[in-house]
């Protein structure tokens, strides 16, 4: 979308109505999330943010929220035509999506692009490792799947699964310390795991009993998906987990 576009879109949204919210969403994404106002533009950059969060909202719960059309109303289209121009100016924008080999990495979290082109990029190498049935999670509706950084304060877990979305949430401050065990892209492996249940379904002849591997995959009286999923993490670490190995090869030869 060049400037001329979201001047003109952004115009068009004065007048906010539900009916709207596609477009306003598309907008939006333009507009940087983070980083610091250019000068004298405090103010809009805390209307921009407002609306990064009501766009969140809606892509999270499919709520309008009231501020969307409220902020408008601080503006005309002279003002919307200075603001595209004082925080999209040309190189300016911020990159905050990108595919690689078919998976969409998202940038709704507040962290820089500096870091978000480099987790992507680990776990864009991560998927590149997967074989057999592990990279038969990322290729049953392989262009479907979504990887979203979100900010800790919109997301508790390190990483989560949304069946509904396709979309592994991955919080943006976990870092990525190699392997290692809850780490990044340990967690990312265990969220595949989620992926590879929801479009596959489980194994025959697996049950949690048979497939305790890590503490968390048998505590807090949690479903055989954990157990799974930690089963389908370690399986692919295996040589991180030594103290497993009867376990995972038996959860091998179930595929
Ligand atoms: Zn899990």
């Amino acid at each position: 979308m060049d400037t001329q576009a979201l001047k003109t879109i952004g115009c068009s949204l004065l007048n906010f109505d539900d009916s709207m919210i596609e477009a306003f969403i598309s907008w939006i994404d333009q507009f940087p999330r983070s980083g610091r106002a250019p000068k004298g533009k405090k103010t809009e950059f805390d209307h921009i943010k407002a609306w990064h969060s009501a766009a969140d909202l809606y892509r999270n719960t499919g709520l309008i929220g009231q501020p969307i059309g409220a902020l408008f109303t601080y503006y005309d289209q002279s003002s919307i035509h200075a603001l595209v121009d004082s925080f999209l100016a040309a190189g300016k924008t911020k990159k905050e999506s990108l595919v690689i080999e078919g998976v969409t990495f998202l940038n709704r979290s507040s962290m820089a692009e500096k870091r978000f082109l480099a987790l992507s990029k680990i776990l864009a190498e991560r998927c590149h490792q997967l074989t057999e049935f592990h990279r038969t999670a990322i290729d049953a509706d392989k262009n479907d799947l979504k990887v979203v950084f979100k900010s800790p304060a919109d997301q508790k877990a390190r990483a989560t699964y949304k069946s509904l979305d396709d979309e592994i949430w991955v919080r943006s401050d976990v870092d990525d310390h190699g392997e290692l065990y809850g780490h990044l892209q340990y967690c990312f492996v265990h969220e595949l795991g989620h992926r590879y249940e929801y479009k596959m379904g489980l194994p025959t002849g697996f049950y949690d009993r048979a497939f305790y591997t890590t503490k968390y995959s048998y505590t807090e009286g949690l479903a055989a998906s954990e157990c799974f999923a930690e089963a389908f993490a370690v399986s692919h670490f295996d040589h991180k987990f030594s103290e497993y190995t009867d376990t995972i090869q038996r959860f091998k030869r179930l595929f």
